[in-house]
């Protein structure tokens, strides 16, 4: 589903704003086209600002996100939902923050009448959809959401406090032993395995990054493992990454210490020559946004603006990507 997949970009076991959604949508009734808004002008908008996100034009995605919005009639709950959630991800990647709170605001209380309607049909307060079964995990999130994002502040010089909790390696280890899967089955072939080198490389290459890397070609004993998940693995294809770590058993300073993290990338497969050009940067931006969390960082970033936003689409690190390490990894 376009939806499902949109919205699950990024998924991690470190961090509470892990955004997933798995929404089943049956061939539309009247009922689910009121409810979703099956209007083909909408959709059309909606998936040029998905393409329009994809390529960089973020102003423009918003125009056409806001002409989807403008087309879907009220009662489209789940239609007005989605795509004032996409709007509130392109204005924060656009570093519009103030209009993406609002956005994700009405989101959420388009998402609740959604719940409130799948659920009971309307019968019941909106709160009560969130506990009936109708796609829960994502309501909940984005009403945590909702309320993380009235008390974090996208501006300021790092996010180490608000992206917390954090972890780190010990400086005694670096070099981290690197190995990107190589294998058929859950890897990459040669050029793809440079592309995921070049971009958690970044971290590395980052204004005092006290991080180095060096590539290792088994997994038994490396301290970060980066593979694809297998066809009937850990998280769909096409949804994302997921990044988990083992604690070492003492920690430093107050400080958790990472003895081995391990990133799934969802991606298109083994064989880099059936890759676009958009599939390339995904896997990049995955890598690179993965790789954050595999060095120690917990949560997200509330600006659009820095690659470890949970849904951002950029390929760069920010000054405050760069900032936030090396403050982890000077306390
Ligand atoms: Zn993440």
């Amino acid at each position: 589903m376009r939806f499902a997949a949109f919205k699950q970009k990024y998924l991690t076991v470190f961090g509470s704003i892990a955004l997933s959604i798995g929404l089943a949508l049956s061939a539309p009734s009247s009922a689910w086209a009121m409810f979703y808004g099956f209007n083909q002008q909408a959709q059309a908008y909606e998936h040029e600002g998905d393409n329009l996100m994809d390529t960089g034009y973020y102003e423009q995605a918003i125009s056409a996100y806001s002409q989807a919005i403008n087309l879907l009639p009220y009662d489209a709950v789940q239609g007005r939902a989605d795509a004032l959630y996409a709007r509130a991800v392109a204005n924060d990647v656009a570093g519009h923050f103030d209009q993406a709170s609002q956005d994700y605001s009405w989101a959420r209380d388009y998402y609740l009448k959604a719940a409130q309607y799948a659920n009971y049909g309307g019968s019941q307060a909106a709160e009560e959809g969130l506990t009936g079964g109708y796609d829960a995990n994502f309501g909940q999130q984005l009403a945590n959401l909702v309320r993380w994002r009235a008390t974090v502040n996208p501006n300021s010089p790092d996010y180490f406090v608000d992206g917390g909790p954090m972890k780190a390696w010990s400086l005694r280890k670096m070099p981290l032993k690197v190995y990107i899967d190589d294998s058929q089955g859950t890897g990459w072939s040669q050029d793809l395995r440079d592309l995921i080198w070049r971009a958690i490389s970044s971290w590395t290459n980052v204004s005092g990054s006290p991080i180095r890397f060096t590539q290792w070609y088994r997994a038994d004993d490396a301290d970060y493992i980066i593979t694809r998940p297998s066809s009937s693995g850990q998280i769909a294809v096409g949804s994302g990454g997921f990044t988990s770590g083992v604690d070492e058993a003492q920690s430093e300073n107050g400080k958790v210490m990472l003895k081995q993290s391990k990133s799934l990338l969802s991606c298109p497969g083994y064989d880099g020559s059936g890759y676009s050009q958009i599939d390339r940067n995904r896997l990049y931006n995955l890598a690179l946004h993965e790789c954050g969390h595999a060095l120690g960082i917990g949560g997200h970033s509330p600006s659009g603006m820095d690659v470890m936003y949970w849904k951002a689409p950029i390929l760069k690190l920010s000054d405050r990507d760069g900032a936030t390490l090396r403050r982890m990894y000077s306390q």
